[in-house]
Parts: structure tokens; sequence; C-alpha cells
């Protein structure tokens, strides 16, 4: 296989072409960004934990039964992914209250819900990625309302396998985006990334943040967080 232009660089990776025209090449970046990039740094390792995390995910899921567009990695920090259109809708899903929930609805800080909330966001950074939801999503041509029920099924199933697969690691799936596509065939498929970037993760005995909100809020040991994700993968699977 063989890497072609690049298409495309975003905050966290950078996504090439490739001598087949189904495939594309992604490079996990080191750099991190947050708060719609106001906030901008580097974690060392960052690419290679979040390219093996992902991966470990991916198969994971797919294993149970979830597709997505991971086909293969090809170093430390690449992999292979299948091409799809991406849908300019980011899908949140809830368990645990945090963040805009608490400022935003009142919920208190760690309270477990009674259900998953799912939640989209319009993906557009000139915008700072509103809040939105099934209507705006279909008067701003996002997507139709059957894929936007396939984003809803797929995100619910994505979070009942992922939370219990993290239950047996010892840590609690708080929240996590997703990303969609639309593939050669018209089928809605899970895309982007899941890791440590994308989803909160809390110890379940410390209660630690082993994810991104570790740079976010300057808490240090962001490195070793994701080590410590990837570790407790490895360790199962
Ligand atoms: N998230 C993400 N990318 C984004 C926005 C959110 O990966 O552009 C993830 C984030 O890591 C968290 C979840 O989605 O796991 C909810 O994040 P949000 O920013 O909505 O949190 P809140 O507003 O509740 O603090």
């Amino acid at each position: 296989m063989q890497k072609g232009q690049m298409l495309y660089e975003g905050k966290a990776k950078k996504i090439f072409r490739t001598d087949d025209e189904n495939i594309y090449w992604v490079v996990y970046k080191d750099d991190a960004t947050a708060f719609n990039g106001a906030k901008k740094g580097q974690v060392a390792n960052k690419g290679l934990l979040n390219n093996k995390i992902s991966s470990l995910f991916f198969k994971m899921l797919k294993k149970e039964g979830i597709d997505n567009h991971f086909i293969e990695n090809i170093s430390e920090n690449e992999q292979l992914i299948k091409k799809v259109e991406i849908i300019n809708v980011e899908v949140v899903v809830r368990n645990v209250a945090t963040g805009s929930l608490v400022k935003r609805l009142g919920f208190t800080e760690g309270e477990e819900l009674s259900e998953p909330i799912v939640e989209f966001y319009y993906k557009n950074d000139a915008l700072n990625d509103p809040f939105i939801n099934e209507d705006h999503i279909k008067i701003l041509k996002l997507a139709d309302p059957g894929q936007v029920q396939q984003m809803r099924e797929q995100g619910l199933r994505v979070n009942t396998v992922l939370k219990r697969f993290m239950e047996q690691l010892g840590i609690i799936l708080v929240d996590f985006k997703l990303e969609f596509g639309v593939d050669s065939e018209g089928k809605v498929l899970l895309a982007d990334e899941i890791s440590p970037d994308t989803c909160r993760f809390w110890d379940i005995k410390t209660q630690e943040k082993l994810d991104k909100d570790r740079f976010r809020q300057d808490l240090g040991g962001v490195e070793e967080a994701y080590q410590e994700i990837l570790k407790r993968l490895e360790a199962k699977i």
C-alpha cells in the first residue's frame, strides 16, 4: 500500500490517500488541543498511544458486531481506514453527569444518569461546534432523519459494549464523542477515533481522570494516564 497525497490535516490526525481509492491512511499526531483549538500543546507519544488504543477499541467493537472504518495498523502511529464521507455531526453519549450537564442543567457532578443521554453537536470550528437537535440536522442537510436514527442507535450500542468492557478494566465510561461517515454503499459507518482524547474515563476506585481532561484542566500526567489506559487494555485483550 502506497501513501498518497494528504487530504486533510486535523487537530490530532492527518489523512492521506492511498493507491486504493477506497482506503485512507491515517497518521495520529502528538499535538493536543482543547476548547476548539484555543489551548494547544503536545503530549509525548500521544499519536502512538491513541493509534493503539483506538485500534483496540475498533477491533473489539467489530467483534461485538459494531462495524466501523478501521482496517489495520501499519505502524505505531498509523492505521488504514475505509474511506467514508464524514457526517458533520458529533454524537455525544453520556452515562455520568459532569461538564455541561452540571453547568447548564444543574445535575450533580459525578451523578450516574438513570439512562444514557445522546446529544448532537454541529461539527463546525467556525461556529464552535454548537449543540443542535434533529430538526437543525435535517434543515442544515447534515444528515437525513434515517441517518440520525442510525447514529443514535449505533451510539447507544457502542455505549452498552464499551461501558461494560471498561468496567472490566476498572474504569467508568463517563461520556464520549463519536463521528460517523457514509461509505461507498451508502451505509452509516462508525469512523474517526475512540481514545482518551474523545472519552472521559474515570478510575472506578480512585475516581482519577484518565483522559484528555488532564490536559484541558492542566492536571499533569497526561501521557501517564493514556499509558495506563493502554496497559489495562493490553492486559485484557
Ligand atoms: N468530545 C470530543 N470532542 C469534542 C467535544 C467533545 O471528543 O469536540 C468528548 C469529550 O472528550 C467528552 C464528551 O465528548 O468525553 C463530552 O464533551 P463536552 O465537551 O460536550 O463536555 P462538557 O460540555 O460536558 O464538558
